[in-house]
């Protein structure tokens, strides 16, 4: 079991597949953004010989990220593989969405649980604009996919950003009205070469739960509260589904943070918003064993940060949200 300084057991892994996307959303990254080359990503058996280093050492939950993993080659296979390392119990996905109409059901197939699609807006003009070319229609479809290949439940993430897209969190609550779905509207945060946007356009989570209570009735708390993994989750009066609050950037849940993150190029990221990484890959590369591998993992969750230092002013600059992954 991989335990931190703080008593905390980490044994929830994001793997990010790769860096490269087919969308471009202005909180996450520069329209003119360049990729890391192939080469220096993790390849398929890169990929599996750490999933099966992460799971013996007690990691059974994994979830695919990018990135958009649907762009990475070769993702059938890799979930495939994935899903059948011994240890691993639960493995799901983050996407736009975009590709699942034609991947959903060989994901399924392959071994995939779940997947979180992320959807801002329910208007096709402001979803363009969110994500400066993506076409709301294979979204739509996609979701469908996902759900006629038994992807379930499904979440839906949601970035909300003052200017854009702060007044759909309506649209996309009423969602639960009729979809067993869980609808998360997630407060942006700050990376590399932080945006104006990124700095002075978040909406928290307090104000984006008046706006829909205002409009759509009494909010009532789920499970008193309790997080259900980032999230604290609310029911609308006859809802079929919840509606959650990621507040990272005013409420972090940093206490209750049992994971870790593998970025594209094989570093072992120990918390999302700070800067510090474990270079696993290039020690791999260079003919490190399993055994020199696994202490290398134990000793950088040893030494995960507690939490992030937005309050303080820092903001992580060595990478932006696609590089890690979310
Ligand atoms: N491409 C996939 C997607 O969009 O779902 C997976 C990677 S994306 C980086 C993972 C999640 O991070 C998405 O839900 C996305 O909306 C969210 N995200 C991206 N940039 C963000 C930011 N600056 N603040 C908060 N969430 C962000
Ligand atoms: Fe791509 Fe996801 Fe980032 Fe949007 S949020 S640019 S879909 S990686």
């Amino acid at each position: 079991m991989a335990l931190d300084k703080f008593g905390r057991s980490i044994s929830y892994l994001r793997i990010s597949l790769t860096d490269h996307c087919n969308l471009r959303c202005v909180y996450c990254m520069p329209e003119d953004m360049t990729f890391r080359p192939n080469a220096d990503l993790m390849q398929d058996d890169e990929v599996l010989f750490f999933t099966n280093l992460f799971a013996s050492l007690g990691f059974h939950k994994m979830r695919l990220t990018g990135g958009e993993p649907t762009v990475r080659a070769n993702i059938v296979e890799l979930v495939q593989g994935i899903s059948s390392t011994p240890g691993v119990r639960s493995l799901s996905m983050t996407t736009n969405g975009v590709m699942l109409k034609k991947l959903a059901a060989s994901l399924a197939a392959a071994g995939l649980k779940r997947v979180n699609i992320s959807l801002d807006t329910l208007d096709p003009e402001k979803f363009r604009r969110l994500t400066r070319w993506g076409n709301l229609e294979d979204v739509w479809m996609g979701l469908q996919a996902a759900e006629d290949a038994g992807l379930a439940p499904i979440k839906i993430n949601a970035v909300v950003v003052r200017g854009y897209n702060e007044r759909d969190v309506l649209e996309i609550a009423k969602l639960t009205l009729e979809h067993p779905w869980q609808v998360r509207f997630i407060e942006m945060m700050p990376f590399a070469g932080a945006t104006e946007l990124q700095v002075n356009q978040v909406v928290d989570w307090e104000e984006m739960h008046r706006r829909i209570e205002r409009a759509l009735g009494t909010l009532e708390i789920v499970d008193n509260g309790k997080l259900d993994g980032e999230a604290r989750l609310f029911h609308l009066p006859g809802a079929v589904g919840d509606i959650g609050f990621i507040s990272s950037v005013t409420k972090p849940f940093c206490a209750t943070c049992n994971r870790a993150r593998l970025t594209a190029d094989g570093r072992l990221r120990l918390c999302l918003l700070r800067e510090k990484e474990v270079d696993l890959l290039t020690p791999l590369r260079k003919g490190a064993s399993a055994e020199d591998l696994r202490a290398m993992i134990l000793d950088g969750i040893w030494h995960k940060p507690w939490g992030h230092g937005l309050e303080q002013g820092i903001i992580p600059l060595n990478r932006v949200m696609s590089e890690i992954g979310g």
